[in-house]
């Protein structure tokens, strides 16, 4: 049996959204344009987009992996938390 690729293993991935809101908050007035692109290009969920001198980000979909954390300087994530029980990824497939 041919091991499945990562592509092939995000594929089962499941989401359960928190609709009172998001478990990472953004800071909106952040100007470190560097940060911004790093995360953009980093998130391997694509959450964040960087353009035209403006960040968006989108909670739904994240896969919880810290990257945006550990990336941060601080200035750009105000505040980063898994999201409440029940919520969040369901990983499948290992
Ligand atoms: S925790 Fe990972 S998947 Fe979620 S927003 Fe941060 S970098 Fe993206």
């Amino acid at each position: 049996m041919a091991a499945m690729r990562v592509d092939d293993k995000l594929g089962f991935v499941r989401f359960k959204v928190d609709e009172q809101g998001s478990h990472i908050i953004v800071n909106e007035d952040c100007e470190d344009e560097k940060e911004m692109r790093l995360l953009a290009k980093a998130c391997p969920a694509g959450l964040y987009s960087y353009e035209e001198g403006k960040l968006s980000f989108n909670y739904e979909g994240c896969l919880e992996c810290g990257t945006c954390r550990v990336l941060s300087g601080g200035g750009l994530i105000e505040h980063w938390n898994y999201p409440r029980g029940a919520k969040g990824v369901e990983y499948h497939q290992g």
